[in-house]
């Protein structure tokens, strides 16, 4: 990237969305943040990451579940930084229970959060990026957009279904100079894993130790959880000029994971 861009990042209040906005900040970004959290400790992280990297840093607390307030989180961005040149598409939870005894609601509300935001989003900033010439999109899909596991139906489905999505919407700028690729992690050692290993071993009736090497690492080749800051190495190449003809990809960074 040559010169200082406006992202957007959702769910950067932590984990790898946290990774991702302190990465690109490091390139001389201005960032836009967005999650959930004490209303204190996210100003601490805003004003903390503004002086560490010396960029413009905000905050906008749109809940993913509401287009309304998703709506208004792309055009705040548009009329702090007057433009929205990088999407990341990342705010997303768990929920883990066998597809009979899984709640409506929890359903309901990974589809909104997980799949359906990715949308209201892209479909707020592409005229942005239309009018800029220029554009990044980075939507974080699992390895579950590729691989399917028990226990989390909707989890899998969103994450499938945001592979199409991203497909679809790099087909439709490919000549716009507007990149969408999706992101697909395996196992990454952040707050949303943590929560799960407790799921886990609950519905399986194991220890969490087991839920650690025999569920979770048991399917990564290496062994090894990912570190938030790998996947945001990984989002500033895809936003680099070097990555222009990267698009429509749907990319595993899950440590050979999907290879089998
Ligand atoms: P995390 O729990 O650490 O962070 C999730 C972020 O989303 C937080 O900032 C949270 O506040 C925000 N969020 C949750 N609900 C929201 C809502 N309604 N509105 C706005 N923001 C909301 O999780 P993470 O592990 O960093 O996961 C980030 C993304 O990466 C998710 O989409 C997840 O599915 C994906 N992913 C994670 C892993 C992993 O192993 N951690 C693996 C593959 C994919």
């Amino acid at each position: 990237m040559s010169q200082s861009k406006a992202a957007v990042i959702t769910g950067s209040t932590s984990g790898i969305g946290l990774g991702m906005a302190r990465a690109l900040a490091a390139k001389g970004h201005n960032i836009m943040l967005n999650g959930l959290g004490d209303p204190g400790e996210i100003e601490q992280l805003r004003s903390g990451m503004a002086s560490e990297f010396g960029v413009a840093v905000h905050y906008h607390g749109a809940d993913m579940t509401r287009p309304d307030e998703i709506a208004d989180l792309i055009a705040e961005t548009g009329r702090v930084f007057g433009s929205v040149d990088i999407l990341i598409n990342n705010a997303g939870i768990q929920y883990v229970a066998p597809v009979e005894e899984f709640p409506v609601e929890q359903w309901d509300r990974i589809i909104a959060i997980n799949m359906t935001s990715n949308f209201h989003t892209i479909h707020h900033a592409l005229p942005y990026m239309k009018r800029a010439g220029w554009g990044r999109i980075i939507n974080l899909a699992s390895a579950h957009a590729l691989r399917a596991s028990p226990f989390k139906a909707a989890y899998v489905t969103a994450k499938h279904g945001i592979a199409g999505l991203t497909k679809t919407v790099a087909l439709e700028v490919a000549e716009q100079n507007i990149t969408c690729n999706a992101i697909c992690p395996g196992y990454v050692w952040t707050p949303l894993v943590e929560n799960q290993i407790v799921d886990t071993a609950r519905t399986r009736g194991i220890s969490e130790e087991e839920v650690k090497r025999d569920v979770m690492l048991l399917a990564q080749p290496t062994k090894q959880f990912i570190r938030v800051e790998e996947i945001g190495e990984f989002a500033v190449f895809l936003c680099s000029d070097a990555a222009k003809n990267i698009t429509g990809a749907i990319l595993p960074m899950e440590g050979g994971w999907t290879a089998k």
